[in-house]
């Protein structure tokens, strides 16, 4: 299995120096590639390729003799990464959606670069707990958990507060967790994050909250103070600080919330996010919330696959309108909070009933699947 490890580090000032020089000239050397690009099309009605580009990084290194600062390799992945920008938009161009063009990236937009290869042939290795890059030296790291796997690539990034590196691996050992012999279903909804089927509802702790409101405190300062001023850009990095909180927060949440989720179920059952924004809510529709349960299901998804459990997404429409005792359907605005059938007389929170439906719909989708591949 492939993970990747993050890592806060510890550069010298000088050492810092260096890094912000080279995301500079990769910056440089990206947005060179972008604009030859669309000259060679706009001029010339022709395309330039992947290849054709990186062939000319050696002829740019003798014309500007700074860019020996950088590591052939990563210069390459700087090319590559251009390559996958226009792929991405003639595959959107196919699908008929109307993306923007490539674009040229300012100091503020382009913040990381890759060693697309670590050890003795590449550019980045480590060395008892140091890590090692080629044209900076030997860099001190955080090691907030241990790294497991062979590493394969380091991604070095400049976020609002320092340097991290990203360590992607191969071959991390899967850990099989035994087995606990419960399934559950979840509902993620707005006023709890997530609503389990034995009842348990879980909430964005107090501090999450907090943290929120700080962000939008620091927006209105952004707001508040004149354009180009000295005050507004130090609002500006304020900012940065308040949101790289909030995600930090948040995604500690999510992990946390998921790691507890696996551990106590083989099987874990939620509604697709996709069908549920059709049906759903129009009115709701892409909030903030929505972002948040793409991230925590996608976290959840990747722990189960570490531990070898399974979650499923899936299930019919209308989960909260029908009655998990009986099965009729019992219309409710979004509104009314509590579920209570006129049918069976079944009375639960709307979010309870709606985790419960989640999971037999989840259940009998697996026993169609059992059954399909038995009469084959
Ligand atoms: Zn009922």
């Amino acid at each position: 299995m492939c993970k990747t490890f993050k890592y806060k580090l510890k550069p010298k000032p000088e050492q810092e120096r260096m890094l912000d020089r080279i995301l500079m000239l990769c910056r440089h050397i990206y947005n060179a590639a972008v604009g030859e690009r669309r000259e060679a099309w706009r001029m010339h009605g022709v395309s330039v390729t992947y290849y054709q580009q990186k062939m000319e990084l050696p002829g740019i290194k003798d014309a500007m003799p700074e860019y020996g600062e950088v590591n052939a390799q990563v210069l390459q992945d700087v090319v590559l990464r251009v390559e996958r920008a226009f792929q991405a938009f003639f595959r959107r161009l196919r699908e008929g959606q109307t993306p923007g063009y490539p674009r040229f990236h300012g100091r503020d937009r382009y913040n990381s670069f890759t060693f697309p290869q670590v050890g003795e042939h590449g550019g980045a290795r480590l060395d008892s707990n140091l890590l090692v890059l080629s044209k900076i030296g030997r860099i001190a790291v955080h090691w907030s958990r241990p790294l497991e796997g062979i590493p394969k690539t380091v991604t070095i990034s400049r976020e609002a507060d320092g340097w991290y590196a990203c360590i992607s691996c191969a071959d991390v050992p899967v850990q099989h967790l035994p087995e606990t012999g419960k399934e559950t279903g979840i509902d993620l909804g707005i006023e709890a994050f997530a609503t389990l089927s034995d009842g348990t509802r879980i909430f964005y702790p107090g501090w999450y909250r907090k943290a929120e409101r700080a962000l939008k405190t620091a927006q209105r300062r952004i707001a508040r103070r004149k354009k180009g001023s000295n005050r507004r850009r130090k609002a500006v990095k304020l900012l940065a600080r308040a949101h790289q909180t909030v995600r930090r927060q948040r995604t500690d949440f999510h992990h946390k919330t998921a790691l507890a989720l696996v551990c106590t179920n083989d099987t874990i059952y939620h509604e697709d996010l996709q069908v549920r924004n059709m049906v759903r809510n129009h009115h709701l529709a892409k909030s903030i919330s929505d972002v948040g349960w793409a991230a925590f299901l996608s976290i959840l998804s990747f722990k189960a696959v570490c531990a070898g459990r399974s979650v499923i997404a899936g299930g019919p429409a209308y989960t909260s309108q029908t009655c998990s005792g009986c099965g009729v359907v019992v219309t409710k605005g979004l509104s009314v909070r509590w579920h209570s059938c006129p049918a069976c007389g079944t009375s639960l929170h709307r979010d309870h009933n709606a985790a419960k439906n989640i999971e037999w719909a989840g259940q009998a989708l697996q026993g169609d699947v059992a059954l399909a591949t038995s009469e084959n």
